[in-house]
């Protein structure tokens, strides 16, 4: 892979096309990074495409984030395409001649709608009008009237613009890429994080005509030592990163960007703010209490209990407009009008806006008791009267992010929960605190008895969150020790060793860090500490089945997620615990020719070959007996050894995770956490009863 000549390529087809960035640009980016499966080409691919973009036709790049995003707004603006296949199908055979019987063997043979569009754009063998180029800039004001477009006659609309878009193609690789765009699967990896790191590497280089910000001259960089060149790209993305974490919105990170580049000002200007959700900070897996308590040795926490219930964040601002997001960033006030009249209540006194977090859980009006998570989820979405409420909610806050227009994500986790519990107003069975304990990892039994406490209520289990920045002596005191108070920044001596020791202790902070899963919030379950793990895994591919199961796919290819590289690594085949009526909806869901691909997708890694590749779009939950190496299967490759993978031992189907998207499924690292689990306890087992 020749990262310059790609760059010279793109220069060139600038040259030629001038004016507005053209499609055919983005297209050619799309086609190389579906080429590969390396995440670092992937990344490369879309740097010199932005770098273009930033020096050649800077209006473009937003619109042309959006599209590569496989998006067209943040998740909380609730515009959607909401273009059915059908439209799509439509389009296809009225723009490209085709006919019910060749449209439907097309689909039977490639599955993939953009692969069709492809073919048929191909076969087509003249158009009346030469169409004008198609800009990238145009693509996405299509995709928004196609959004926006409401009411009577709006279907008409929608279908005329995707038939403009249809036939404005150049080529078939656009036709490929705008039908996957209208059908919003892109099938290329450019998730949110490859994006990022694009994009503060590509204004590391470049700058727009006109920016203030300095680059440095592509000469001097090409002569910094690795590590040098490493850390300014490192310093980089953390902004970046950090920025969007804190403000997920395209439509001002991007004019922010071309205006300071990827500068420490950034998180200033594109910082937290009212009405536009926060990325949550998430919780870390710990094997059992013993694991937390070594994790968290000389350190001061709060053990809480982890509700079942829903992730809620509150934003009110001056005017006491309450908005409440999801832990998708969905906005969901309108599900929750019955928070939304609580507010005025629970805003003390001197409190005039804030960001705050909490667990909503069903629970009984008159009791109080906890009800199951299942309970929950019969309240409907849209449109809840307050007077028909069936399934009353309680609000367990538990973090404090942003109060009086200042963030408080610097703020320790103490100060932030005193600032909560001291400004704000329980209102008995409606708005409370989460149950919490402080303690040290000298204090096993107290925390023992509050977990359990937190399992008989039927909560998950434990949440045990970092109080301080400090370590304390548990030894003597059990008080901080100041000498010991972390400052920020951390040492800056050289040497690996001392690296670590930074990472471990930043790991260990009690600040508020979006997006981010550190060692400071640990997550202890109670079915953590039994042998009954499951895994929440994804189908990726079948095999047709035999005898009696002839009619249906299996057994079936299932992945957990790579989170560094993007990639979905096959782990085991399951052909147990469904059901005949599961079979079979299953078959319709993945039916040959539709919602399947033809290929395996690049982001799958599996050496065999299946009948069917699924396009992945679940989480199925998953019982085994154990982890086991296996030379066949390439999940956690690298994690537990360099040849072999991790494979499961008896693995039985349990139930669909509804409420878990594939980015959520079970991550290789969790895997290989499992396994190293597995052969501890065989040790274990192993020396007490004397064998080897
Ligand atoms: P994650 O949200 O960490 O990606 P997940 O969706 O599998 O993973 P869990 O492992 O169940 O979720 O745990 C995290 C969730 O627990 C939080 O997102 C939040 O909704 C919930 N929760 C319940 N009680 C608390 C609490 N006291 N503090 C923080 N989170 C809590």
């Amino acid at each position: 892979f020749d990262a310059s000549q790609y760059a010279a390529e793109l220069q060139s087809h600038w040259a030629s096309q001038g004016g507005d960035a053209s499609y055919a640009l983005l297209t050619r980016a799309f086609v190389l990074a579906n080429a590969t499966t390396s995440r670092i080409k992937i990344v490369d691919t879309l740097v010199n495409f932005l770098r273009v973009l930033i020096e050649g036709d800077s209006s473009s790049i937003l619109s042309a984030v959006w599209l590569a995003t496989n998006s067209i707004s943040p998740p909380y603006d609730e515009l959607e395409l909401g273009l059915g296949g059908a439209s799509i199908s439509k389009g296809l055979k009225k723009i490209y001649g085709l006919d019910n019987q060749s449209l439907k063997s097309l689909y039977d043979k490639h599955g993939d709608a953009g692969d069709v569009a492809f073919e048929a754009k191909k076969r087509q063998s003249f158009t009346l009008v030469k169409p004008k180029p198609l800009k990238i800039k145009g693509v996405y004001q299509s995709l928004m009237k196609i959004a926006t477009s409401k009411g009577t006659g709006s279907q008409e609309t929608k279908q005329r613009i995707v038939e403009k878009l249809l036939q404005d193609t150049q080529g078939s690789e656009e036709s490929r890429y705008i039908v996957r765009t209208l059908a919003q699967n892109l099938r290329i990896g450019a998730v949110k994080t490859t994006m990022l790191i694009a994009l503060a590497r590509a204004f590391i280089y470049s700058k727009p005509a006109g920016a203030q910000y300095e680059v440095r001259p592509q000469s001097e960089m090409a002569r910094l030592k690795k590590d040098e060149l490493a850390e300014i790209y490192n310093n980089a993305e953390e902004i970046v990163k950090a920025s969007y974490a804190r403000h997920p919105d395209y439509n001002d990170l991007i004019p922010c960007l071309l205006e300071i580049g990827p500068a420490e000002e950034l998180l200033v200007r594109c910082g937290l703010d009212l009405h536009i959700p926060l990325r949550p900070m998430l919780g870390s897996i710990t094997r059992d209490l013993s694991d937390m308590l070594t994790k968290l040795q000389g350190r001061s926490f709060s053990c809480e209990y982890k509700y079942d219930g829903q992730r809620a964040q509150v934003h009110c601002d001056e005017q006491g407009k309450v908005s409440i997001f999801s832990r998708h960033l969905e906005l969901m006030t309108e599900k929750y009008p019955d928070l939304v009249s609580l507010v005025p209540q629970i805003r003390g006194e001197g409190v005039s806006s804030f960001i705050l977090e909490g667990e909503v859980v069903a629970v009984d009006r008159d009791t109080g008791d906890l009800q199951p998570f299942q309970t929950l989820t019969n309240r409907a979405k849209k449109n809840v009267e307050i007077g028909a409420i069936k399934v009353n909610v309680c609000l367990f806050a538990f973090d404090l992010m942003y109060l009086n227009g200042e963030p408080l994500l610097h703020r320790t986790f103490r100060e932030r929960r005193e600032l909560l519990r001291s400004l704000f107003v329980e209102i008995s069975k409606h708005f409370t605190w989460v149950k919490s304990m402080d303690a040290t990892s000298a204090d096993s039994e107290s925390v023992l008895e509050f977990f359990k406490s937190a399992t008989d209520v039927k909560c998950e289990g434990i949440m045990v969150k970092v109080l301080d920045n400090t370590i304390v002596d548990t030894k003597t005191t059990n008080k901080a020790n100041p000498e010991d108070t972390i400052k920020e920044p951390l040492e800056q001596e050289n040497g690996n060793k001392l690296k670590e020791k930074n990472a471990r202790r930043k790991a260990l902070l009690s600040t508020y860090e979006p997006d981010k899963r550190l060692e400071s919030w640990l997550k202890v379950k109670k079915d953590y500490s039994t042998s009954s793990e499951t895994l929440d895994l994804i189908p990726v591919a079948g095999w047709h089945g035999s005898g009696r199961k002839s009619k249906w796919w299996s057994p079936i290819l299932l992945a957990v997620r790579n989170p560094e590289t993007g990639s979905l690594e096959a782990v085991t085949k399951c052909m147990s615990g469904f059901t005949d009526k599961f079979y079979q909806s299953n078959k319709d869901k993945y039916a040959q020719g539709s919602t399947n691909v033809i290929s395996r997708p690049s982001y799958v890694d599996y050496y065999g070959e299946p009948d069917i590749w699924f396009e992945p779009q679940e989480v199925w939950e998953m019982a085994f007996a154990d982890i086991t190496l296996s030379p066949t299967y390439p999940a956690a490759i690298g994690l537990v050894s360099e040849e072999r993978g991790l494979s499961l031992r008896f693995p039985r189907f349990l139930k669909v995770r509804e409420d878990k998207s594939i980015d959520e499924a079970t991550t290789s690292d969790y895997l290989a956490l499992l396994w190293r689990k597995q052969m501890e306890r065989a040790s274990v087992e192993n020396n007490s009863t004397g064998k080897d």
